[in-house]
């Protein structure tokens, strides 16, 4: 299947390369704008020309002029669009954030009141990014996460820092595009449903497993696509993109913050989804950034809470984690082991082993 984004540069040398000029910057907005190709909005005629300087594309056969700039934050500005680009760029890659002293210096732009209003209208967009519910197909399910404690086996077992984190990744053409997480108490269906509530569009189309917490989604106003796994002959993987998300979660908390424990997974989490979002889909970050529209609704102003505002969340067993833990014979783990493979926690608990052998 064929991204219908255009590529998108991933190091500054590469975005260096890419946008060298205004008129380079102006058709990266037609190739967003116009993803399969030209269609004049008045008659569909396929062809125009290019007129990059009025930023616009006029129609061969009757002359509409289309704007590229039209519905982005882009539009009438005076400001080059290469500094745009730019400034949204550093923004995106520079995760401390950028400063208008910092970008007018950088970026050579005259005036500091015209780096203020750039950075202020991209730094809504940020708000915005954080904000804007997932549309379209979504991926969600539940893991465990953390849960490594040097104290052994049994205390373990008893008193498990392990935390329940439920995603939610949008899936554009088959892609991943941006991740939503949060801590839940428990794999209710009120702290399930209720997260997907409030991270995702209603009407949009969500793929979970068989899990029973699960049905409520479709009288919440979701299209439930509802994978059975190992239902088929072959086994399939109801939320492959996320369990990808999932395994780089674990292995990063693993091998950058080894050890965290519940308290403070929520700030690792943040900062997980924000890497994700930023990093792994610079092209996302940066087109909704620049409100450059491929196929995603306006943005909106919903005020939905962040894991951020979530209170500190305790522990309950359920009864999925009992199922899933005595088949795998593990201790803290966790999710779907066949889809995850070596999870690390398992890995975790491997190293329990070796010290308690110590
Ligand atoms: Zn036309």
């Amino acid at each position: 299947m064929a991204a219908r984004r255009p590529g998108f540069p991933r190091t500054v040398i590469e975005f260096q390369r890419r946008f060298s000029t205004d008129e380079a910057c102006e058709l990266y907005l037609a190739e967003c704008r116009w993803p399969d190709g030209f269609r004049c909005p008045r008659c569909g005629n396929e062809k125009a020309w290019a007129l990059p300087a009025r930023r616009l594309r006029e129609c061969t056969a009757c002359h509409y002029q289309a704007s590229t700039t039209a519905g982005t934050i882009l539009h009438r500005t005076r400001t080059p669009l290469l500094v745009w680009f730019w400034a949204a760029f550093l923004m995106i890659i520079d995760k401390r954030g950028v400063s208008a002293l910092g970008i007018q210096r950088q970026l050579g732009i005259a005036r500091y009141e015209t780096a203020w209003m750039i950075l202020h209208k991209l730094r809504r967009a940020t708000v915005n990014l954080e904000r804007t519910r997932l549309t379209g197909e979504v991926e969600v399910d539940e893991t465990w996460v953390g849960g490594y404690q040097p104290g052994g086996e049994g205390r373990t077992r008893k008193g498990r820092r392990a935390a329940l984190v439920v995603m939610a990744l949008e899936v554009g053409n088959g892609y991943p595009e941006r991740l939503r997480a949060r801590l839940v108490p428990d794999d209710t269906s009120a702290s399930l449903v209720g997260f997907v509530k409030d991270v995702v569009e209603p009407g949009s189309v969500v793929i979970t497993d068989g899990f029973q917490s699960y049905r409520a989604l479709a009288a919440a106003g979701y299209t439930h696509r509802r994978i059975v796994e190992g239902s088929g002959d072959a086994f399939t993987n109801p939320v492959p993109h996320l369990h990808q998300a999932i395994g780089n979660l674990k292995a990063w908390l693993n091998g950058t913050h080894r050890g965290v424990t519940r308290r403070h997974l929520a700030v690792y989490l943040d900062e997980f989804v924000f890497r994700h979002n930023r990093r792994l889909n610079l092209a996302a970050a940066f087109q909704t950034l620049l409100g450059l529209g491929t196929g995603r609704g306006p943005t909106t102003y919903d005020t939905i809470t962040g894991a951020k505002d979530l209170p500190k969340v305790a522990f309950t067993p359920s009864k999925k984690v009992a199922r899933v833990a005595s088949m795998s014979g593990a201790t803290a783990t966790n999710d779907t082991p066949e889809a995850l493979g070596a999870s690390s926690e398992q890995g975790a608990s491997g190293t329990t082993a070796r010290q308690t052998g110590r």
